[in-house]
């Protein structure tokens, strides 16, 4: 059986898998507000030439939407990896409940890696964190993005040599 975090991480996965067909990093997340998914959002970054193209800005705009209202008090957000310091920014300012993560990155998240800014103390909203939900699969899912993409500029090279 799988528990409703699990469920919803099973969400952001497929998420992540829509920026993966796009030859984009995977990474996907969704926004929960009363037990159902009101937003879905996948990197674009490349796709839409745009640094603002997070999964987590993609659905944090889109929830705004469907809520009518910046604040996005009562959500938690559901996300395959740990937020960057962009991001994390964008969840203290919409007032989130929670953000739910699959795997850390120790590089640059700022859900606790190089900084915590979702639990800082002395900003006027803290966010509750939850992490290693389906760690194992979401951490899975970007090695193997990573470890395809070099065989194939290997391969590019190999193939320009020639
Ligand atoms: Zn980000």
């Amino acid at each position: 059986m799988m528990t409703d975090q699990e469920k919803f991480m099973k969400e952001a996965i497929r998420q992540a898998k829509k920026a993966q067909a796009l030859e984009e990093v995977p990474i996907g997340c969704v926004i929960v507000c009363g037990g159902k998914i009101i937003a879905r959002g996948y990197n674009r970054r490349n796709t839409d030439k745009n640094t603002l193209s997070h999964a987590e800005l993609n659905a944090i705009r889109k929830a705004s939407r469907k809520l009518g209202d910046w604040r996005l008090e009562g959500c938690t957000m559901y996300v395959t990896l740990e937020p960057c310091q962009m991001c994390a920014g964008a969840l203290v300012q919409s007032r989130i409940d929670e953000v739910v993560i699959g795997s850390m990155n120790p590089k640059a998240g700022c859900a606790g890696s190089v900084l915590n800014l979702l639990e800082m103390e002395g900003f006027n909203h803290q966010v509750k964190v939850t992490r290693g939900v389906l760690e194992e699969e979401c951490s899975q899912m970007l090695s193997a993005f990573f470890k395809a993409l070099r065989e194939k500029k290997k391969l590019k090279k190999q193939l320009g040599k020639e």
